[in-house]
């Protein structure tokens, strides 16, 4: 699934994505399992981001799956602030 739109902003302008600590991954899949949308894929031993801009903002749900914790999100604090100066932006 491709989220072309977020609270009215294009969703390539938002910077939403997970971050993953290729020192802790252990490349067990099952971030890639639990994804619905194609987010992840396996580069070598390790996960990677293959698709960031699939990621729905303020979705962090994959973070709690992690068996080792190396995967971390922005700040939903910042991501609202960042929205927010979007949208303003936008109505100039
Ligand atoms: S936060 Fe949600 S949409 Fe984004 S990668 Fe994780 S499960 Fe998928
Ligand atoms: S769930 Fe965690 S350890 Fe497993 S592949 Fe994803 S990031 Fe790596």
């Amino acid at each position: 699934m491709k989220i072309r739109q977020y609270m009215g902003i294009d969703r390539d302008r938002i910077s939403w994505q997970p971050y993953i600590d290729a020192e802790k991954c252990t490349g067990c899949g099952t971030c890639e399992d639990f994804c619905p949308n194609d987010v992840f894929g396996m580069a070598g031993d390790v996960m990677s981001v293959a698709n960031p801009l699939n990621c729905v903002p303020a979705c962090d749900r994959c973070a709690g799956e992690c068996p080792v914790s190396a995967i971390t999100f922005p700040s939903k604090e910042d991501l609202l602030k960042q929205i927010d100066a979007l949208r303003r932006s936008q109505a100039c």
